[in-house]
């Protein structure tokens, strides 16, 4: 498609845009008045008006059933998480038997590592991204530590190469191939949270599996933007968090994945709780533990209602969308963005480089771009205009043109108050 960098352009794909009426089931922070230019989705999702209602069921059950809500409740807490298997196991491309939600994403990590990080002297290695978010790193690291071992040791991070800023798929199976019979486990984030590069999740699976080792995905950044298929890439594990694409609200509750193949492995080592017990003998109280079947079975704690209450809102709104729907206007708002940008940097001989790659299938909704020069003044200009980016050192502005509330006439706008930025600030 050929873009213009106009407003009346800009309106015209805004009129044509099938998702266009659910821009207003979300509420919009405002600055001098007016809705921000909202761009960080990314990091925090908006709140969708149905998420308010959801909770306030919640309170209102809780303040007159109390405990008898647990059964009676019109959406019953005891079972409130099996709510999601259906539709979530839809936008993360999976059976609802996979599926669930529990704790938050770091939480989950650890959780999981428990069942698919168990090193022995032969194969104990680790495969993970230069730079993966730090929780993750942390989350390794003390792993690594609680086995006993030393993370220079045990971690490998594949590295970009001199003077690139997004990593290569060959060399990340490469490197799996190099550690080959010592590698336990490939754990990296499916799309970077820096770049935004979308990395191939099936081949890095497969190269995994055929070295011996488990590979489990970070969809943080994943989840609710791109189309995922986890089940069918095979991966044996992923854990996401529903607070940033998914909207679900400030420390919500994170999604997890286990692969159907592990189901029936009652002997898988796992951190139980009464919530992962046999459903239908939870409340007896018995003795011995007996995990449920499926991912249910990595339940361990009861889940939070008030956290899940949001993110369920959320999730039916995605469920009656569909992530195909959401990744086409995703493409073509970040592709117009895109163009936005360079049309500005044209225009004024900005000096900024988009380092999120170019091809579609290799970025979700994010664009980062490389400010050479600008720097943290233009981001406060941004802020104090009403654009809400997101700053990373050392000179990184994030961008979430979010497909579900974001306009094409945002972009275009966005670029306006680039315009004047940059020209004031020189
Ligand atoms: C946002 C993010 C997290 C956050 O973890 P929490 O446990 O939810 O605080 C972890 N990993 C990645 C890759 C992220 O992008």
């Amino acid at each position: 498609m050929l873009f213009e960098n106009t407003r009346e352009f800009a309106k015209k794909m805004d009129a044509r845009d099938p998702l266009a009426s659910y821009r207003s089931e979300f509420q919009f922070p405002k600055v001098n008045d007016k809705e921000v230019i909202y761009f960080t989705g990314n990091s925090l999702g908006l709140l969708p008006k149905a998420a308010k209602k959801y909770v306030d069921d919640v309170m209102k059950d809780w303040g007159e059933m109390a405990v008898e809500g647990h059964f009676y409740a019109e959406k019953p807490w005891w079972d409130y998480h099996e709510r999601f298997s259906k539709p979530l196991s839809k936008i993360v491309g999976a059976l609802p038997s996979e599926v669930t939600v529990m704790n938050t994403l770091t939480v989950n990590l650890h959780m999981l590592m428990v069942s698919f990080y168990n090193p022995t002297p032969q194969r104990f290695k680790i495969i993970c991204e230069e730079k993966a978010f730090p929780s993750d790193q942390y989350m390794l690291q003390t792993q690594v530590k609680f086995h006993g071992l030393d993370p220079k040791d045990a971690i490998v991070e594949v590295k970009r190469r001199e003077g690139e800023h997004n990593l290569r798929n060959e060399d990340i199976i490469a490197k799996i191939n190099e550690v080959g019979d010592l590698l336990a486990l490939v754990l990296i984030g499916g799309i970077n949270y820096y770049t935004g590069q979308v990395l191939d999740m099936k081949a890095i699976t497969e190269a995994g599996h055929k070295v011996g080792a488990y590979v489990g995905w970070d969809l943080a950044h994943a989840a609710g933007n791109i189309e995922l298929s986890l089940h069918e890439w095979n991966a044996d594990f992923a854990a996401w968090c529903s607070y940033k694409y998914m909207n679900a609200g400030p420390g919500s509750v994170s999604g997890c994945f286990i692969h159907e193949k592990h189901h029936n492995n009652k002997e898988m080592k796992r951190f139980g709780g009464w919530y992962g017990h046999n459903k239908q003998r939870r409340f007896l109280m018995e003795p011995e533990y007996d995990p449920n079947e499926g991912a249910l079975g990595w339940q361990s704690s009861c889940t939070g209602v008030l956290a899940m209450a949001p993110y369920l809102a959320s999730v039916e709104m995605f469920d009656a969308i569909g992530m195909k729907a959401i990744s086409e206007k995703r493409d073509l708002i970040t592709a117009y963005l895109e163009f936005v940008i360079k049309e500005i940097a044209t225009e004024i001989g900005g000096n900024f480089e988009v380092i999120t790659p170019e091809n579609k299938k290799e970025r979700g909704s994010q664009l980062s771009v490389l400010l050479h020069g600008e720097g943290r003044k233009l981001f406060d200009y941004l802020m104090k205009e009403g654009v809400i980016v997101d700053w990373r050192e050392p000179a990184v502005i994030r961008m979430a043109p979010v497909p579900l509330y974001t306009r094409y006439e945002d972009m275009y706008e966005f670029g306006q108050i680039l315009k004047k930025g940059i020209l004031s600030l020189q």
